[in-house]
């Protein structure tokens, strides 16, 4: 059985696309190998590159606040992107690139097996939908519709939720945006894993 660190370290010297040659440094993920609830996102953006952390930017910002009203830290989840490697000027991935990277996400996901994920975004809902098998018919049509997947032996909820990068451009999603996290802890209610949940959206 592998572990997240043997996924991690593969990443980190790969080659599979072309995306390697300008990135300055590899993104692969981070948080708790054994977490409730994973966010995936599409791929880094310029600070995240700087840092070879996700979700560190201003949308980490917004991210991380949102899990916190959760009751959860970032240890408590695992946050990572489809893509390991920053796409110049955050341009959208290509289907190549999609092809090439998801792998390491899916293997990702096979370790931690996730009760509950969360995709941050039209590309990441897009991927993980059609990974399930599930119609993606658009995030505004999807977001915070709760999907049922059976998968390790068990339920698994994927949502799909406006990307938080979309908040810090359009402000007038953030109410739907804390919606859908309203969606994502009223799911770990049901789990019973959060017993100190969640007065900010009651
Ligand atoms: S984006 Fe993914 S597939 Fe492409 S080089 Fe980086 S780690 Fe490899």
């Amino acid at each position: 059985m592998e572990s997240l660190e043997d996924i991690e370290a593969e990443i980190r010297s790969c080659k599979k696309c072309n995306l390697w040659k300008t990135k300055t440094n590899y993104v692969p993920g981070e948080g708790n190998p054994k977490a409730e609830v994973v966010f995936v996102g599409e791929a880094p953006g310029r600070e995240e590159d700087r840092q070879g952390r996700p979700f560190v930017g201003n949308a980490g910002k917004i991210l991380t606040e949102m899990i916190e009203k959760l009751g959860l830290r970032r240890e408590d989840v695992f946050i990572g992107n489809i893509l390991k490697c920053r796409p110049p000027n955050n341009r959208d991935p290509l289907p190549e690139e999609i092809e090439a990277c998801s792998p390491y996400l899916i293997r990702q996901l096979d370790v931690i097996k996730p009760s509950i994920i969360v995709c941050l975004g039209r590309h990441s809902a897009s991927f993980l939908f059609n990974f399930f098998g599930i119609e993606f018919r658009g995030i505004s049509k999807e977001r915070g519709r709760v999907k049922e997947v059976e998968r390790w032996g068990k339920k698994v909820r994927l949502i799909a939720i406006y990307h938080p990068a979309a908040i810090l451009y359009r402000p007038q999603l953030r109410e739907m945006f804390e919606e859908d996290f309203a969606v994502i802890a009223g799911l770990l209610r049901e789990k019973k894993r959060s017993p100190t949940l969640l007065d900010f959206f009651d």
